[in-house]
């Protein structure tokens, strides 16, 4: 089972670049799923070269999990506690992501978060680009509460791992700069797109949500231009033409 960890471990470190360079290959080669733009815009290399640069400490995720797998936590291996821990895991990083990362867009505490957001419009490498210290907070605040209640509840280190896949696989694409075909109704109130989080980036505040609307419903601060702008990306395929455009006169942060 150990073997099995470390090659999960690895693929913790090394997916996030990997997945940047996925999607920079098919904007590259336009790729029939990178039909639906959602900016307009032409990205600077020097963009590019920059993210790369500072996305050098993305392993850290890897190497805060497997310090705490070595202490000796999250060692329930049965298939049930799995299931729960991704789902904890799940629940827990949607609210932690959410809370600090309004935390990070309070003045006191920006400098932190100013890395990610030198990028207002989106590349496939906008990802992976944080400075260290947010990435260090990101990953001990959902590993470091999970930890604690593996001393009461064994928690399944796989669960976590999963997780972390999973966040890397739609983080990328949620910076890939193009939209996918509109999916189902009811699961696009729910969860956020790419063109959700490109709104972010380009607005600089709103829309906060990691995988859900559910936090930015019920604190206000979803943009409330997002849906028609969704509509008109994804469906009518008509993309942005300018950072601060807008579906309506007004939106909300
Ligand atoms: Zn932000
Ligand atoms: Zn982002």
């Amino acid at each position: 089972m150990i073997v099995a960890k470390i090659i999960i471990l690895l693929v913790i470190a090394t997916l996030p670049h990997a997945m940047g360079l996925f999607w920079y290959l098919a904007g590259r080669n336009k790729w029939k799923i990178c039909e639906r733009t959602i900016y307009d815009l032409p990205i600077d290399p020097k963009q590019i070269r920059r993210e790369l640069r500072s996305s050098i400490t993305t392993p850290i995720h890897a190497v805060i999990l497997g310090i705490f797998l070595y202490l000796g936590f999250f060692r329930n291996e049965s298939w049930l506690s799995g299931l729960v821990t991704a789902l904890l895991t799940t629940v827990w990083a949607e609210i932690w992501h959410y809370g600090s990362h309004r935390a990070f867009h309070l003045g006191a505490l920006h400098w932190i978060h100013v890395e990610h957001h030198r990028s207002l419009l989106n590349s496939p490498f906008t990802a992976i680009s944080f400075s260290f210290s947010e990435k260090l907070i990101f990953s001990l605040g959902i590993v470091a509460p999970l930890a604690v209640l593996d001393c009461f509840v064994r928690l399944n280190f796989f669960g976590i791992g999963g997780w972390y896949i999973g966040y890397f696989v739609l983080n990328s694409f949620s910076h890939a700069n193009f939209e996918l075909r509109t999916y189902n109704r009811w699961l696009a109130g729910v969860l956020t797109t790419t063109t959700y989080h490109s709104l972010h980036h380009s607005r600089y505040t709103g829309n906060y949500g990691l995988g859900t609307r559910i936090l930015d419903r019920i604190f206000t601060t979803e943009w409330d231009d997002y849906d028609p702008l969704y509509d008109r990306i994804a469906n009518e395929r008509r993309p942005l033409t300018r950072l601060r455009e807008k579906a309506s006169a007004q939106g909300s942060a």
